[in-house]
């Protein structure tokens, strides 16, 4: 689960809960919509999203490029079950009243971010 600002504008507020998949894998056929921007990482990220419905439906890290698998919204799946969630990310940028499972790992920034603490 993501924790990052961009993700809570997505989720309206929450985080967003993302499957990752190596970017081979995926398949995604429809109207689907891109944008291009720099992610709190500093990375740049491209976000795809349905164009008849406006939900997001992946995010993958283009520069650098290969270096991470590609995120799919969980909600998009066919399955959204298919994983529980097994770590926070981005967690500085969560609000006080996030809620978080104790059981699970929680990291302050996101993984091969461009920007170091
Ligand atoms: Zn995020």
């Amino acid at each position: 689960m993501c924790w990052c600002r961009d993700c809570q504008y997505i989720a309206s507020g929450s985080a967003t809960v993302n499957v990752l998949f190596p970017e081979a894998a995926f398949r995604c056929a429809g109207d689907i919509g891109t944008l291009r921007m720099t992610a709190d990482s500093g990375n740049t990220v491209e976000r795809g999203f349905c164009r008849q419905c406006g939900s997001q439906i992946y995010s993958r890290t283009t520069e650098p490029a290969g270096t991470q698998p590609i995120r799919i919204r969980a909600g998009t799946l066919d399955n959204p079950g298919l994983r529980a969630p097994d770590a926070y990310i981005w967690t500085d940028s969560a609000p006080a009243w996030a809620p978080f499972d104790p059981a699970l790992p929680r990291y302050r920034r996101g993984p091969g971010s461009a920007r170091k603490e």
